[in-house]
């Protein structure tokens, strides 16, 4: 296939669908856990829950990097830039995310100098047209995103560029999905394994998902026919009675990963002891710090970071739903309190967050249903 459209066109997802059916068969539950808020919001986006049948249950994993950081990690870096008058940059879908004292976009109504930038070399490029000024750029996600950072910081270094730094928060897939696994009282049948992080590390580090906890993870694409198709492959794989670990995105995702993005990578970070998860608590080795050899272009040695520590309102159960879980239906501020225009957890702000991907299509779709009008 070499056009989107075919991934999407009916007549092939009703095929699948039909075979998701055949292989389920009528008698057994399967749990799913999709890792990646790519493909939660993929999920919901194309409704494809409706094409599959009522014994395949999907359960939204913890990828999705703005919903894990906690809130003490959003204050820390606004209070960097508000005490020490930085420059606060950050990729758009951090800006609406709440801390304590308003998020990045209520503290550039209040006065901050906040730019929402593409990539963290605009953050540089920033930096270097505006000498006068230091620029902090808030870096977060996983192992997708971590290799830019990385290279941004060796430019940094190489041109000589001392008024930037970086405020680290990038996180590790493979912790998270061990923390699922050892959570008392989850049951996962099998992972749909996320494709973006996949793609720098490739497929060999999940071998251990397969072979020690005997479940199948099947790292699959974004489009719905990739995730029919992993589908498909995984409940092969568990009627069969196998656990491998499979890749449906080889188009994309080399098995071995992205060399030069790993090297990158290998120079600037190392990892964490300790890292805290929003809802999942502290996991060790889960998040990247900077080397001591750019510790000039890391905010954390550079500045002083006050090190909150927040923990989320009472009801909201943004943890539980983060971990699979509760759905995002069953927290008591859904649709109510919590909403994407007035979001009280990061799970609603992001377009990956499982609860804004619910409210946006689920919710709405059911809204517009009872309005009577077609969807
Ligand atoms: S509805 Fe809001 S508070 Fe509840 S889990 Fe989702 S983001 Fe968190």
């Amino acid at each position: 296939m070499k056009f989107v459209d075919e991934f999407r066109e009916a007549g092939v997802i009703a095929k699948a669908s039909a075979e998701i059916r055949r292989l389920a068969g009528p008698h057994r539950h399967y749990r799913f856990m999709e890792v990646c808020g790519g493909h939660t919001h993929a999920i919901y986006r194309f409704g494809l829950k409706d094409v599959l049948p009522p014994n395949i249950e999907l359960i939204h994993g913890p990828g999705c990097p703005v919903c894990v950081l906690p809130m003490g990690r959003i204050d820390d870096g606004l209070s960097i830039a508000q005490d020490s008058g930085v420059t606060f940059a950050a990729f758009g879908d951090m800006m609406r995310v709440p801390g304590t004292r308003g998020s990045p976009l209520e503290h550039k109504a209040r006065g901050m100098d906040v730019r929402i930038v593409y990539s963290p070399l605009d953050a540089l490029k920033i930096a270097q047209k505006n000498p006068e000024k230091h620029v902090l750029f808030f870096a977060i996600g996983f192992e997708t995103t971590a290799p830019s950072t990385a290279l941004t910081l060796i430019r940094a270094r190489s041109l000589g560029v001392r008024n930037f730094s970086v405020f680290c928060n990038h996180v590790t897939i493979i912790p998270a999905i061990r923390a699922i696994l050892d959570s008392p009282g989850m049951r996962i049948d099998a992972f749909i394994g996320p494709g973006h992080v996949s793609t720098v590390i490739g497929c060999r580090p999940y071998e251990w998902v397969a072979k020690n906890e005997r479940k199948p993870i099947v790292v699959a694409g974004f489009e719905p026919l990739d995730i029919l198709q992993a589908i498909i492959m995984l409940l092969r794989q568990l009627n069969s009675g196998d656990a491998r670990v499979e890749n449906q995105y080889a188009r994309v995702v080399p098995w071995e990963g992205n060399r030069a993005a790993l090297k990158a990578m290998a120079e600037v970070f190392e990892l964490r002891p300790f890292f805290e998860w929003r809802g999942m608590g502290f996991i060790s080795q889960s998040a990247l710090k900077i080397k001591s050899s750019y510790a000039e272009w890391d905010a954390e040695q550079r500045f002083h970071v006050p090190g909150v520590r927040v923990t989320d309102p009472k009801a909201a159960q943004c943890g539980e739903v983060l971990k699979g879980a509760l759905k995002p239906l069953q927290c008591k501020l859904f649709g109510k309190e919590c909403t994407p225009e007035h979001p009280i957890g990061a799970l609603m702000v992001s377009s990956e967050g499982s609860c804004a991907a619910y409210y946006n299509y689920e919710h709405r779709k059911s809204d517009l249903t009872t309005a009577g009008v077609p969807v």
